[in-house]
């Protein structure tokens, strides 16, 4: 054997030469970009209303999602938004709120500083987010809001989850923070609720730095949210309801605004979003094919009624027992060792971390919570345990002589099945 045929692990050359980071992002600005930012500066570097490059990014946001909500409300983060958007569904004390048990943790996280409690259902493998018939299982009496996660862009079963909200007059909020672009049977996502948030965090498909969009068609929430984190002239101007304004000096006690540099590189990136989600998807697409022969993995599957948007990270499941069971850990060793960016997904399953797992609230001391729905055996298990994530390659054609070494480096691995399975079990680890 020559040592290219042999593993990089076990001191044969790696599949893959080119240096790491495989995934660069967010992209450098364009010289547009970096003007307007320095115009910014010695114009008004803080907007108190929605006027400037905040409004503009709220109206082109608008048009993003096919005039298919009526408001948009900046914050200065995807979580900052989701704790607005909480706190105008109603969520308060002794209000659960019904979300998947694995996603980002920031998804649902908010609801605990608004004194309500969290109750997670399983995921559908299929779509990776929330499953219509779990959520009908995890109903309690105090349920009022069901969230769901468009997880790693693949849109959630709407149908079922909107059917069940109806049947029990659940408020659903959408977490887009995925799923930039994506379309459920050709409506996009975030226009199927009765709130959405996209995070516009540097690492999201359209990115501000650190930032957040609220969207909605219900004047009640698009006045409560905006009152939460906006108060004075934002909230002068803006908000509908005469009784509400009327706190307009105050709002509600908090300042969550974007900052108008966020709202011009969000702006850019929004601009630019349609060519690169197009590059991304000829990027993953053809991933996907080269690693339909790998036999120890699953690649990522994508419905036939939904469009994938902007995706976010590609995940196939691992299937040790086509690699004799070899733990996903040696795995992405051996991966590493041939050049390869891959690892295990970052977010662990909700349940396993203190703020979800303590049988009360830390934040109000005292505050017993429901707990949650034992997890062994679940999907959402099973995606924690078996996922990869590998870069989310967005550069067509630049990228494409690298997508086809990280397929031969799978492959590679696969034609060694033996020797991995006895480093596996050997002494030397
Ligand atoms: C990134 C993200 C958030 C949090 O957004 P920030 O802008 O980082 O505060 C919430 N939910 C999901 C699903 C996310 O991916």
């Amino acid at each position: 054997m020559t040592t290219a045929d042999r593993l990089a692990l076990l001191g044969g050359a790696p599949a893959i030469e080119q240096p790491l980071p495989h995934e660069v992002w967010p992209p450098p600005a364009d010289e547009a970009e970096l003007t307007e930012l320095a115009a910014q500066r010695n114009t008004d570097i803080s907007i108190k209303g929605n006027s400037g490059p905040i409004g503009r990014l709220e109206s082109d946001f608008l048009a993003f999602l096919d005039g298919g909500a009526r408001f948009a409300v900046t914050f200065n983060s995807g979580t900052s938004a989701l704790l607005a958007a909480y706190f105008a569904l109603g969520v308060r004390e002794g209000v659960d709120v019904v979300g998947p048990a694995l996603t980002y943790h920031a998804a649902l996280s908010p609801v605990f500083a608004l004194r309500g409690d969290v109750v997670l259902a399983d995921i559908d493998p299929g779509t990776r987010g929330l499953d219509p018939r779990a959520l009908h299982a995890a109903l309690t009496e105090d349920t009022k809001v069901v969230t769901v996660v468009h997880q790693w862009g693949h849109p959630c079963d709407m149908d079922g989850i909107l059917r069940v909200a109806e049947q029990y007059g659940l408020r659903v909020l959408e977490d887009c923070s995925h799923a930039h672009g994506s379309r459920y049977k050709g409506r996009p996502v975030g226009t199927f609720g009765d709130a959405a948030v996209f995070s516009l965090q540097a690492n999201k498909a359209v990115y501000a730095g650190e930032g957040g969009i609220l969207v909605t068609n219900d004047p009640g929430v698009h006045d409560r949210a905006t009152l939460l984190g906006h108060y004075r002239d934002r909230s002068r101007d803006a908000v509908l309801d005469e009784d509400l304004r009327a706190h307009w000096v105050t709002g509600f006690g908090l300042k969550l605004r974007m900052s108008p540099f966020n709202a011009i590189v969000a702006r850019h990136a929004l601009a630019a979003f349609p060519a690169r989600k197009e590059a991304r998807h000829r990027c993953l697409r053809h991933l996907g094919e080269l690693l339909a022969d790998v036999t120890y993995l699953e690649p990522v599957q994508v419905a036939g009624h939904v469009d994938m948007g902007a995706w976010y990270g590609y995940k196939p499941l691992y299937r040790p027992e086509a690699l004799g069971g070899v733990p996903r850990s040696v795995l992405i060793e051996a991966l590493r060792a041939e050049g390869m960016e891959v690892g295990a997904p970052s977010g662990p399953r909700l349940s396993t971390l203190p703020l979800y797992a303590r049988p009360e609230n830390p934040l109000f001391p005292g505050t017993p919570k429901k707990g949650i729905a034992p997890e062994a055996g679940s999907h959402a298990e099973h995606v924690e345990r078996h996922a990869l994530s590998l870069p989310t390659f967005t550069d067509w054609p630049g990228d494409r002589t690298l997508i086809g070494r990280y397929a031969g480096a799978f492959r590679k691995i696969g034609r060694h099945r033996e020797a991995l399975v006895r480093y596996a079990a050997g002494p030397a680890r």
